[in-house]
Formats: structure tokens, sequence, C-alpha cells
């Protein structure tokens, strides 16, 4: 995702407006950045563990081990799980290179999966096949890694439902979620373990790189907290297991814990912003769907078309920025040449041919919506009605 605002040189209308947060906070953000640097605790200072009971307390898991980047929030839970060689990780297709990137590095294999057309999410019917794809090749089915696509969790029980009887774990990476529930259950308690990012343009964004790790598993929090040091044992210089350097800076955990006050009234105004646009754009595009019982955290407001492109030109022509996530699938990608996947992963090559998200943050006003759904509407002509989205991807 981009951290860049990309405002348009017309319109003027940034994708993120991480600039009229900052004005919301800015007294707060001084105040915090300035503690910092005068307790000079950079590196797990005080802020880190006070973050850690914040983010335990809003989503209601036990306990939080805040890490250096979403990416190493993964590579730590599965380091913390112990895959490795002859252990088959499910992850879907249609995500960002990190979901899949941790597992090749600890050199298990990952399978792709494909994802729901609607929801973007990890399929599990095509889960199913993938498992069986995974004891075929001879290997450990050991996880399944469900994204919560651009803010919406995943079908968590229809993937247990089909993990029943299996030993496989649940890893719920939420890097665009936190923020968002299924029913009463925040984002953070619906993996085993569950990972999110702070990168700047996610809804819980910070000043730079950072991520977080939830589970209610005491001892996988103790051994999260030792591979975050180097494997430390009693401390740094004694290590009992293979680690990283995965901290997260105490300066990010003091804008965190400014950012914090304020999140849950901008993941209000998001939801209002994403209902604004589902009226002025239903009928026209296909508008994202976010299932009964469930919330989304709206990292992303991504339509589809088959005139995709189209759209983004003419919204582009008048200076209004959009972005693909992603315009390429991860088993197409060089890097995941030789993975194994499930034989059908077309629902993930379409949706890359056919999904465009357009501006979205909480600081959006109506008017400007109007401006970029007149924008949309003008380019793929108002009356006739490009129907949404047939199965070809084509309308
Ligand atoms: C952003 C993101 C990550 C990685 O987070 P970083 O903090 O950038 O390392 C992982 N998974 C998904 C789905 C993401 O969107």
């Amino acid at each position: 995702m981009t951290d860049s605002a990309g405002a348009g040189r017309k319109s003027g209308i940034p994708f993120i407006d991480l600039q009229a947060q900052r004005e919301r906070i800015r007294e707060h953000l001084d105040d915090a950045i300035a503690r910092v640097l005068e307790h000079g605790n950079f590196i797990m200072g005080p802020e880190v563990p006070e973050l850690e009971e914040r983010l335990a307390e809003l989503c209601g898991c036990r306990h939080v081990v805040t890490c250096a980047s979403g990416t190493d929030a993964l590579l730590m839970a599965l380091m913390a799980w112990e895959v490795g060689p002859d252990d088959a990780v499910f992850v879907p297709s249609f995500t960002f290179a990190s979901t899949a990137e941790v597992v090749a590095l600890l050199g298990a294999q990952v399978v792709f999966v494909d994802v729901d057309p609607d929801t973007f999410n990890l399929s599990p019917s095509s889960l199913q096949s993938a498992v069986a794809v995974a004891r075929e090749a001879g290997l450990r089915p050991r996880v399944a890694i469900a994204v919560d696509m651009f803010g919406q969790p995943a079908d968590y029980a229809g993937i247990r439902r089909v993990l029943e009887g299996e030993s496989v774990r649940l890893l719920a990476d939420a890097a665009q979620s936190f923020g968002a529930s299924v029913g009463s259950a925040k984002v953070g308690t619906l993996g085993e373990v569950s990972t999110t990012s702070f990168f700047p343009a996610k809804p819980l964004g910070c000043y730079g790189d950072g991520g977080a790790i939830f589970t209610d598993d005491r001892e996988v929090a103790d051994v999260l907290r030792s591979i975050r040091v180097h494997g430390q044992g009693t401390n740094k210089y004694d290590n009992v297991r293979i680690g990283i350097n995965g901290r997260l800076d105490t300066l990010q955990a003091a804008v965190l814990i400014e950012k914090l006050r304020i999140f849950e009234d901008e993941i209000i105004s998001r939801q209002d912003v994403a209902s604004i646009y589902n009226r002025l754009l239903g009928g026209v595009v296909k508008t994202p769907d976010v299932l009964k019982g469930r919330t989304s955290a709206w990292a992303q407001y991504t339509l589809r078309s088959g005139r995709r492109d189209d759209i983004a030109a003419g919204l582009r022509a008048e200076g209004i920025p959009t972005a693909i996530y992603y315009p390429k699938v991860l088993h197409e990608q060089l890097a995941y040449e030789h993975s194994l996947r499930v034989d059908d992963l077309s629902v993930s090559g379409r949706l890359a041919t056919t999904v465009l998200s357009i501006p979205m943050h909480p600081y959006l006003n109506e008017r400007t919506q109007e401006v970029v759904a007149e924008a949309i509407h003008a380019t793929i002509g108002r009356d006739g009605r490009v129907p949404a989205l047939d199965e070809d991807g084509g309308s």
C-alpha cells in the first residue's frame, strides 16, 4: 500500500490523508514524541508495554507482542510454531507478498489457495483442496494463513470447519483489518494467533514500520518475546532459540498510543465513508460486500468492474488517484514459480484484472466522494448502466 498522499494535481484529492489526522492530534503527537526524546529509552522504552496493554484491551485478547513490521509479525508467529521444511502453509494467492514470503523464508512450502470473489478472502472449499494437494506432495499440513483483505475479516468459521480434525493452525493476517469485528469478537482474537501492521497507510498506522502479534496463548507469547530479541533467554546474550531483531521502536509506540485514542472514532468515519460510496456507486460498479454480522476496518474501498482500466484512466484525467491491490497474483510471480497450488485459482486471477481501490480515509467528505463518483459515472456512462461484473470479468 502506498503511504504517499498521492494528491491529484487537478483535484487535490489525496488517496489517503495522513495530514488531516495529524492536524487533529498534532499537539498530542508532538508532546508524545518530545517525551521519548527526553527520556531517551529508544529501544523497548515504557511506551512499548503501554501500547501492548492498550491494544490488548481494545481487542480483548490476552497477550500482545509488538514488533518491527507486519511482515515480522507473520514471520515470528510461524517461528514460534516452529514451522519449517516439510511443512505446508496455506496462503491465498490474492494477497500482499508478505503473507507468502515468510513461509518460504523458513524453508516451508507455500500452497496457494483461491479466494471468494465477493469478500476477496480465503475460500474454505479451495482450502480443502489445498490440504489434499499438500498431502499428495508428502508434506505435513501445518498452518493456514487467512488474510482479512481490505479490512473485512475472513470466514474463520468456515475455515475452522474445513480444518476440523486436522492439526493445522490458523494464523490471521490482520494487517488490514485491525479495528474490525465478527459479531462481538474483535480482530486480534479471530485466529489462534493474529498479526497486524502499523505501516503508515494501514487503518492504524505509525510514522514508519511497525507491527503486532495477538494471542491468548501465554506460552506462545513468551516465545514471541524471546524471538523478538534474538531468541533471548534470561537476557539477550543468552540465546535459547533462533530469533531476530524484531522490536518496535519506542517512538513508534508513542505515536501509536496517541493515534489509538481516536482510532475507534476513525473506524466509524471509515464506515460512513464506505456507506456513502456504496450509495453513490451501487449498480454502476460492483461495490464491496461486507457480510452480515461483520464490520470492516476499510483499509481500502475496492470496487470491481470489467472496465477497471477505463475507470482508473478517467479518474486520473480528473487528477483523482487510484491504486490496484493487487495487479498480479502471487502464484504468477516469478518468485513463486515452483510453489504448490490448487488447480483452480481463477477467482484470484480475475480479481487482479478487475479490482480498483479509490480514495479512502476517515477524513474524506461527502462532497469529495461525489466528485469521485461523478468521474466514475462520466467514464462508464450514466445511462445504459453498465452491468457490474459478469463471471468472466468482462462487461
Ligand atoms: C501490509 C501487509 C503486510 C505487511 O505489513 P508490513 O508492516 O508492511 O510488513 C502483510 N500482509 C498484508 C495482507 C498486508 O496488507
